[in-house]
């Protein structure tokens, strides 16, 4: 373990960032929920359950794909992707998910929530709640809730109540601040099953731990038939779930260039973007301590993305941590880019992916023609299924071309 490939602190600070910016009753509860964890994250049983159920129901391993045309159009690095899109559920939130709820189910709690923005997260818990046989309710802004419509009624199908949140932008932030308060009044009996690596400790550490399972896979099945690491390893960043997922298994390795690529959306102008560490600074949201898309009082700006899976102020503290040490590095993509890198990969490689992803999409095929010799690996995190309406009337005719 090098000083990059780091756990949390007692307090759960990774370096300045983290911790539980919490009322002191609330700060016990995550203690409990931290103390079980650490528990059966050592658990024989725990873990031969959750080796199974990733193998027999979400379908693990995800392969390795490599896009042999699509490397030759562009002309310089050769671009890989861990297809996370092909998990259950289609995308790496399954992954994630399945823990907390088998957490939640283990701890006697009696109904799991969260929010969702693009509805993936929503999905993969109804499914994990269904899977585990606990009631799910799932907080959602309006706005997501108009443009996700299929991702709401498979929640319904499995069994979960869609609960709209209809304040401020009524996207991903506010379904946050509802779902967190829903929480507040039955903290002891409900399970709030954050969806990313945010939130106080231990969820930004937990949630890491579940999805670390994309980079020790793909670190392994990459060395096993390259005969070598990848020279740059490519994800999108949101809260930053699957981006760390990956990362994790290459932090040590010093060779390996890591990049997060963030929102640049439609502009610069605040409220026009979701680029956390690009343009953000330190503060408080959601009961931790990290970069933050803020106003002069400190209050979370309003931010936007195209893919509604990023369009979050905030950030998880680890990547704040890997920002300041320079481990990491962070760049953006604009709608714009996300929208020809969507393009691109359907008609090239015959593979939908997901907004999200196609951020992580558009930087690599935007350096790759100056990387020539280089191999990219890209966390293709999600399908694109829940985006084709979405897409193709916001471009029009336009895309068939
Ligand atoms: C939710 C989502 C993201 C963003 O979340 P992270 O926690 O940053 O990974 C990215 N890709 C897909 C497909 C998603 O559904």
């Amino acid at each position: 373990m090098n000083k990059f490939d780091i756990n949390p602190d007692q307090a759960g600070n990774f370096g300045n960032y983290g911790g539980q910016v919490l009322p002191p009753a609330i700060a016990t509860i995550m203690n409990e929920i931290d103390a079980e964890y650490e528990k059966i994250k050592v658990d024989s049983e725990f873990l031969a359950e959750m080796d199974s159920l990733r193998r027999d129901f979400i379908g693990r391993p995800s392969p390795i794909y490599f896009c042999k045309k699509l490397s030759a159009k562009l002309g310089g690095a050769r671009i890989f992707l861990k297809r996370e899109d092909l998990n259950h559920t289609g995308a790496h939130k399954i992954n994630h998910c399945i823990g907390e709820a088998l957490l939640a189910k283990k701890m006697g709690k009696t109904k799991i929530i969260a929010e969702t923005g693009a509805g993936q997260h929503g999905v993969a818990l109804a499914t994990a709640a269904a899977l585990v046989g606990l009631p799910c309710e799932i907080f959602m802004g309006e706005v997501d809730i108009a443009k996700q419509a299929p991702n709401v009624t498979r929640m319904k199908i499995l069994g979960a109540k869609v609960v709209p949140v209809g304040r401020g932008l009524k996207t991903l932030k506010e379904a946050v601040d509802a779902a967190l308060e829903y929480f507040l009044s039955d903290p002891q009996n409900i399970f709030y099953a954050i969806g990313s690596v945010v939130g106080p400790h231990p969820f930004p550490k937990m949630v890491r731990d579940f999805q670390r399972i994309v980079g020790d896979e793909a670190r392994e099945q990459f060395q096993k038939a390259q005969g070598k690491l990848p020279n740059k390893v490519i994800a999108c960043v949101g809260g930053g779930s699957n981006a760390i997922g990956i990362f994790s298994a290459f932090l040590e390795d010093e060779s390996v260039e890591i990049i997060g690529v963030e929102p640049a959306g439609r502009g610069l102008k605040v409220g026009d973007h979701a680029a956390t560490l690009t343009f953000g600074s330190p503060g408080n949201i959601h009961g931790m301590h990290t970069y933050l898309l803020q106003d002069a009082a400190g209050e979370p700006s309003p931010v936007y993305s195209i893919a509604s899976g990023l369009d979050y102020p905030g950030i998880g503290p680890q990547h704040s941590f890997l920002k300041d040490s320079g481990r990491v590095n962070y760049a953006t993509a604009t709608d714009d880019e996300v929208l020809a890198a969507f393009r691109e990969l359907s008609q090239v490689e015959g593979i939908i992916p997901a907004l999200e992803s196609a951020h992580a999409l558009a930087y690599a095929f935007k350096i790759a023609p100056q990387n020539a010799g280089q191999d990219f690996l890209i966390n293709l995190s999600g399908r694109g299924d829940k985006d084709i309406d979405f897409v193709v009337e916001k471009v029009g005719e336009k895309f068939f071309e």
